[in-house]
């Protein structure tokens, strides 16, 4: 069973994503912030991430680029909002291997995690 980290700054979003993940089979964990993404990942050691952008502490884009830094092969997915698409782009950049923007849509999820997991 694939291992996947649900990484955003609202209750909600993490409950929603947690729901749908957990019922397609996935074991899942939660993160906050950034800093606390960096923190988790290395514990929980995920097979892919679902990352906000904007987050307090530590936002999506420095989480992303510490955590590729000490694992290369990390698997994160952005999660975005409609005008974001700079930050996107930066992601894309700094190796994040595609995005989804919210309100997202549950199949668009379940695909993006199905291509970064082979
Ligand atoms: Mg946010």
């Amino acid at each position: 069973m694939s291992k996947i980290m649900v990484v955003d700054d609202a209750q909600f979003m993490r409950v929603r994503l947690t729901k749908l993940l957990s019922g397609h089979g996935y074991e899942v964990t939660e993160a906050e912030n950034g800093d606390q993404a960096v923190k988790t990942y290395r514990a929980f050691k995920p097979d892919a991430v679902l990352m906000d952008i904007t987050m307090p502490e530590k936002d999506g884009l420095e989480a992303l680029a510490e955590i590729r830094g000490f694992d290369p092969n990390a698997k994160i997915i952005m999660l975005t909002a409609l005008g974001q698409e700079s930050m996107v782009i930066q992601a894309i950049k700094s190796g994040a291997k595609d995005y989804v923007v919210k309100p997202f849509d549950p199949d668009r999820v379940m695909l993006a995690l199905q291509k970064v997991l082979g």
